[in-house]
């Protein structure tokens, strides 16, 4: 961090001001021009805040040259992170490190036979997770909400039927405990930014898969999963979900620059969810596709065994025909970026 003063800062006010910034724990080189003096903080500067700093009397401008984040940071935790999750037919299923991960499924949990069919068809062209819906954010409060409860109990037979790990949405701190039975969290773009909830989910011992807020820049997304891991949980996965820009064709913009963006500034797995990005199911491969090759150490795709009739997100949902095809030219895209499914 690097600390302009204001031209004519009496010597005391800056010895001052030195003396409070060391009592921080950082070491402050103070350099002296001709007209203004500037302080070269270094050390871990993460929780001094730069804009308390800018508020001082004597304090011209502040530069923070380190990001915020350290926990999420590439820079102290140079190696990729894997997320693993042991399967009960004793195979595991894995997310980053050079390992491809897939969740698939449909957008909501409605039946036993629906989800239990999803879960089978997506198994069987090779996802490592099923994904689906039994608390659902809805933006009206007249629209499916979800089976709740009941959702989870049906995701958990979908489970016991194939074996794989189930992600569902949990949309509030009172839920955490009903979320046991999930093998992953999902935090969605609207709780993004619900501190109280990330916070919370710090002392949670399951992955937590972190979508981007539509309307957040990266380094919040990067703020967020920090404030996750500084309460003592390690296994964030990023997801990105498309950000609202003036394009009205898609639902969202897919941000694919935030992939290598992610995956330079973090050794957390990244993942691309390009149904809600688009919010149609012709696109979801090709911003598949586009997403691997971006670098992204996954994808989270909305797959229904009817999409005409599901409850919820069926124009952006593909068949589990599309998405066996789909997976089948995922193979190629990930053993050309060195990663394996
Ligand atoms: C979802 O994954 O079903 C969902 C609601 O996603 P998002 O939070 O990205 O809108
Ligand atoms: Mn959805």
């Amino acid at each position: 961090m690097i600390i302009a003063m204001k031209w004519g800062t009496p010597h005391i006010e800056v010895l001052r001001f030195v003396n409070l910034l060391e009592k921080r724990g950082v070491k402050v080189n103070v350099s002296e021009g001709t007209s203004q003096i500037v302080l070269g903080l270094v050390g871990d500067t993460t929780d001094i805040d730069e804009e308390a700093l800018a508020a001082h009397q004597w304090v011209e401008k502040v530069i923070r040259v380190q990001e915020p984040y350290k926990r999420a940071n590439r820079l102290f935790h140079p190696e990729d992170t894997l997320i693993e999750v042991a399967r009960q037919d004793g195979a595991v299923s894995s997310i980053g490190a050079g390992k491809l991960g897939v969740i698939a499924g449909p957008c909501s949990v409605e039946t036993q036979e629906q989800i239990v069919s999803i879960a089978e068809s997506v198994k069987q062209a090779g996802a490592g997770f099923l994904r689906g819906g039994a608390f659902k954010p809805r933006t009206s409060p007249y629209s499916f909400q979800g089976l709740g409860c009941e959702g989870l109990e049906l995701l958990l037979e979908a489970k016991k039927a194939t074996g794989l790990p189930i992600i569902s949405e949990l949309m509030g701190i009172h839920q955490i405990e009903i979320f046991d039975v999930v093998d992953i969290i999902q935090v969605g773009a609207r709780n993004m930014q619900n501190f109280t909830l990330l916070k919370e989910l710090g002392h949670c011992h399951k992955p937590i898969l972190l979508k981007r807020g539509a309307a957040c820049t990266v380094t919040e997304l990067l703020m967020a999963a920090e404030y996750i891991m500084a309460g003592g949980n390690d296994r964030v996965i990023l997801c990105e979900r498309g950000i609202r820009t003036f394009e009205n064709y898609t639902r969202n913009t897919l941000d694919i620059s935030a992939i290598p963006v992610l995956k330079k500034q973090s050794h957390l797995p990244v993942i691309v969810d390009p149904s809600h990005a688009t919010g149609r199911s012709w696109l979801v491969p090709a911003l598949s596709k586009a997403a691997i090759a971006a670098g992204a150490d996954g994808i989270m795709v909305e797959v229904h065994n009817n999409p005409a009739t599901a409850l919820c997100d069926g124009e952006q949902s593909i068949t589990p025909q599309v998405f066996s095809t789909l997976m089948a030219s995922l193979k190629q895209y990930a053993a050309f970026e060195g990663k394996t499914l």
